[in-house]
């Protein structure tokens, strides 16, 4: 099983906008560009939601059989380790190894030093090609990395093994993510991370790092875009080299998580993986969530009362939603409306502060953050919730379309402003 080139990771809450989603890769299709859908769900959103991943199979189904898509699809077990692979194993064949936790756990000496003299060709000052600056491979830079992450490519081995042993090799997609690492990763670190992988044997496909600056929840990059875009560009040098001399998957590419959203940075990945002919995934899923909530705003009458009454009751229960999300989110409660104050908004003003408009000024990217891990309210809220999406589906599934239409596909891959 090979993943395609462009591949858009379209996670799903609640699993009733996979057509709305795929919608827009059709729209993409229409115009030439080839992006094949991963429906991703990770074991703590199963959770939150009150879903199993077998759901996310059949909404993922369903939806192809309504659009009548006959390209590829994966369903995406997103953040699974040795503990929550298994609920997986039946229905999905996409499967990301998350290690972060594993990271600076202790290595066995003879483990380190047979990884370290496996890298001694590479010793020293090392060209890469389409890199600018050489990396530097010294002794000591090695022991580092081993020190710090070669128990957790360790882990990840041990977790593909598991999985490949249930589902059979060449039957489902690896990725391997570090993202939710304290650190970002350097590109000396990406590659010698895509090393310590090989060793293990992991048919990569997919790697998802941690970048500099940060990638929160459903708004848009905070940091430097000029650093970013440097690093990017070294990232995806690294992994053409990677898969050239470690015998890594021709189609091995870059994964983006925490990625919609990232208007900053679409033009300068698009830039750079046209300049590389790289494949890129990009892993969204909160932001379909808040374009449900955005239809039933802009709906009225009860879709307005609800979408009100989510943002009431998650502003109550703020430390609570807050807890799992802190390293991915940045809301300032001074900044957060008092739902008194939301209660009197018509349907235009909670729109315009929920949508993710940076020209309109009264965007505002804190109650849009706490909306967006506000899922967990609404999926309280199932009685009231799933019918009213009924009631607002015309609104809803506009709003999904054209947010991934519109707002990520034309930039990151079409390269359109
Ligand atoms: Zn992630």
């Amino acid at each position: 099983m090979e993943l395609e080139k462009y591949s858009f990771g379209i996670g799903d809450r609640f699993g009733f906008e996979c057509a709305a989603q795929l919608r827009a890769l059709q729209k993409a299709g229409e115009s030439g560009i080839r992006i094949v859908p991963v429906w991703n769900k990770s074991n703590r959103e199963h959770l939150i939601a009150g879903t199993v991943p077998e759901d996310a199979r059949k909404a993922a189904d369903k939806a192809v059989r309504q659009c009548g898509w006959t390209d590829s699809y994966y369903v995406d077990a997103d953040h699974i380790g040795m503990e929550t692979a298994g609920a997986f194993l039946p229905t999905h064949d996409f499967f990301t190894i998350d290690v972060a936790d594993y990271i600076g756990k202790p290595v066995s000496a003879d483990a380190a030093s047979s990884f370290i003299a496996s890298m001694s060709h590479y010793k020293g000052t090392l060209s890469i090609p389409n890199m600018p600056t050489p990396i530097q491979l010294t002794d000591q830079v090695l022991a580092d990395f081993a020190r710090k992450y070669l128990q957790a490519m360790s882990e990840a081995g041990n977790v593909y093994r598991h999985i490949a042993e249930k589902k059979g090799a060449g039957n489902f997609i690896t990725e391997v993510s570090v993202d939710e690492a304290r650190n970002p990763q350097s590109p000396a670190e990406l590659l010698l991370i895509l090393a310590a992988i090989a060793r293990e044997g992991i048919p990569l496909q997919t790697i998802a790092p941690k970048f500099t600056g940060s990638f929160l929840k459903g708004v848009d990059y905070v940091g430097d875009p000029q650093q970013f875009d440097r690093e990017f560009n070294d990232d995806l040098a690294v992994i053409a080299f990677a898969v050239s001399s470690f015998n890594l998957p021709q189609n091995l590419k870059l994964s983006i998580h925490t990625g919609s959203d990232k208007f900053t940075l679409y033009p300068l990945m698009h830039r750079a993986i046209k300049r590389m002919g790289a494949g890129i995934h990009l892993k969204t899923a909160g932001t379909t969530w808040l374009e449900e909530a955005a239809g039933f705003a802009a709906s009225g009458g009860g879709g307005l009362a609800l979408a009100k009454d989510i943002y009431r009751e998650s502003y109550g229960r703020y430390d609570e939603l807050c807890a799992p999300y802190l390293a991915v989110i940045n809301i300032d409660k001074r900044q957060l409306p008092a739902p008194e104050q939301v209660a009197g908004w018509g349907a235009e003003e909670f729109v315009q502060a929920l949508r993710h408009d940076p020209l309109c000024n009264q965007y505002n990217p804190h109650l849009r953050q706490l909306l967006h891990i506000g899922f967990k309210v609404a999926a309280g809220m199932k009685s009231r919730f799933v019918p009213m999406l009924d009631t607002c589906r015309d609104a809803i599934e506009e709003n999904v379309t054209f947010n991934l239409y519109e707002r990520h596909i034309r930039l990151l891959f079409m390269g359109q402003a």
